[in-house]
């Protein structure tokens, strides 16, 4: 093989903010630094933001197979975020607080421990810093105080950032909307429909659980500014990246990029040309929708779906992940009970071929060898798989091309068990499916309200596959059906003899 071969593919990413994929080098030789925007913790997560997350531990998986070192900030956003994105309505925290008769604090804890353990369970791995919005209201208050004199007004309402302040406001999203703004409920006096809060001021006579003391009275930090100052004080500025749902490349993102130039802007705080990079982030990228045609996908809708309603009938979490690894990040991906279906039968396949590839292993461990080390010594018959797989993941990160790899190294016959192993090894570092840990058993969860153990289900198919040996068919029929009764389908015909699974719907 040629030198050219072995060298590996340059990375490139979307970058929304030009609307191309561009070849990413870091800002500091060898160290990306990425900022997500982190959940709002007034509910559980549901498994659509979780895609976000499985998205932006893909992108940190990726720096790191190309040798990076990353530092990974994830917000907790425990106060400012409204019921609109655009300023209007209620905190959710707060109305949280009032519907369950609960502090907001209990409700913040409670919340960003649940979404701790979906986190792990998708194998996500944790970042390098959580940053918690209400540790870092001064130095909100600090930033705003910054802006304020050319770039804000003050309302009854609060402190308003002036986005015709900013020429060029809103390039992220594709440029102004006012129009959009406009249908979002307004807020009296504000000079712009876009303009959006930096301060809420909290209602004469009215004590929010949350408030504190700042130049513009007592009040509670908007929600756009939170991240501006959480990813400056974490990760400086510029950083590399700033990620989140396709949803906030529309408001939340372009509002912040106005803040980190109004903030940077010398000279009296005008916004020119020289001022207009200063966007913070280099990269801004974002996720498309996990969407669900039953409509189960709103946070604020209630009666959503959640990983833990998932793994409650007996999914596999990393099933959800494989599904979402199955689409590229920037597409739609479609939600339902037969895609996840489909995404945990192929996380069986692999899991029982690799089980049975370790059965015949040498007993080597196969930790994944430095990448390079692996490019100078691999199999020869797998070394295209390798510059494949590479290639197809630092091609904005296109793990759909990445999957069949997997499953073309285990077919691989004529090569040596432990060096495909070895090389599963490595691609799944990057993706993240914990496939050399995982057991076939691990995969049949029994769902939270079972009505059957996995050993009582398994006894039942052994007197099946008896009675069908017999020839018995009715007593065979009768025990699928009573098995059917009890929430498990029997899958006759399956060639990895993979035999039942709970019905999930
Ligand atoms: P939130 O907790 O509402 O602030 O959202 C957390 C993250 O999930 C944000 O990055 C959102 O953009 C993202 N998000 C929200 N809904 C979806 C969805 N249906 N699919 C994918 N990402 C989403
Ligand atoms: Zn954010």
């Amino acid at each position: 093989m040629s030198e050219d071969q072995h060298s590996p593919a340059p990375l490139r990413l979307f970058n929304s903010l030009t609307r191309t994929v561009e070849p990413f080098a870091p800002i500091e030789p060898n160290h990306a630094r990425v900022y997500s925007c982190g959940p709002t913790v007034y509910n559980y997560a549901h498994i659509g933001n979780l895609r976000a997350y499985v998205f932006t531990d893909t992108l940190r998986r990726v720096l790191l197979w190309k040798g990076l070192d990353v530092t990974h900030v994830i917000n907790i956003t425990d106060v400012g975020h409204l019921t609109s994105d655009a300023d209007a309505g209620d905190d959710k925290m707060e109305a949280a607080a009032r519907a369950s008769a609960r502090s907001i604090w209990d409700i913040a804890a409670h919340y960003t421990q649940a979404f701790k353990a979906n986190i792990a369970d998708l194998n996500i791995i944790a970042p390098s810093e959580w940053t918690v919005a209400t540790d870092y209201v001064p130095q909100m208050i600090a930033f705003a105080q910054k802006i304020a004199p050319a770039h804000c007004y003050q309302l009854d309402s609060g402190l308003y950032f002036d986005t015709a302040t900013v020429p060029g406001y809103g390039a992220l999203a594709g440029g102004r909307d006012d129009a959009a703004h406009a249908r979002i409920d307004p807020v009296a006096g504000k000079r712009n429909p876009s303009d959006f809060a930096i301060w809420r001021a909290s209602p004469p006579g009215e004590q929010r659980q949350m408030e504190w003391d700042s130049p513009w009275g007592k009040g509670a930090p908007g929600w756009h500014l939170e991240c501006s100052v959480m990813s400056e004080a974490r990760l400086g500025h510029p950083f590399d990246i700033h990620t989140g749902g396709i949803d906030h490349r529309e408001i939340h993102h372009p509002n912040e990029i106005a803040q980190n130039q109004a903030f940077h802007a010398c000279c009296g705080g005008t916004v020119d040309a020289a001022t207009a990079g200063f966007t913070g982030a280099r990269w801004w990228m974002h996720n498309n929708f996990l969407v669900d045609r039953s409509g189960k996908m709103s946070k604020s809708r209630g009666g959503f779906t959640t990983l833990f309603s998932l793994t409650g009938r007996g999914v596999h979490p990393l099933a959800y992940r494989l599904l979402c690894l199955g689409a590229h990040y920037r597409s739609e991906l479609e939600f339902s009970p037969e895609n996840l279906g489909a995404a945990l039968t192929r996380l069986k396949r692999l899991v029982m071929a690799i089980e049975a590839l370790k059965a015949r292993a040498q007993g080597v461990t196969w930790q994944s060898p430095r990448l390079d080390y692996l490019r100078a010594n691999l199999h020869p018959g797998l070394a295209p798989l390798l510059e494949q797989f590479d290639a197809a993941i630092s091609d904005d990160l296109m793990t759909p091309r990445a999957l069949p790899l997997v499953e073309e190294v285990l077919g691989m016959k004529k090569v040596p068990v432990d060096e495909r192993l070895c090389l599963i090894a490595a691609f799944d570092h990057a993706l993240g499916l914990n496939l050399l840990t995982l057991a076939r058993a691990d995969l049949r969860l029994a769902p939270a309200d079972a009505t059957m153990t996995p050993a009582e289900i398994d006894a039942e198919l052994d007197r099946r596959q008896a009675a069908r040996a017999d020839k018995d068919f009715a007593l065979s029929d009768h025990i699928r059906d009573s098995l059917a009764a009890r929430g498990v389908d029997v899958m006759d015909g399956d060639p990895l003899r993979w035999e039942w699974r709970v019905a999930l719907d």
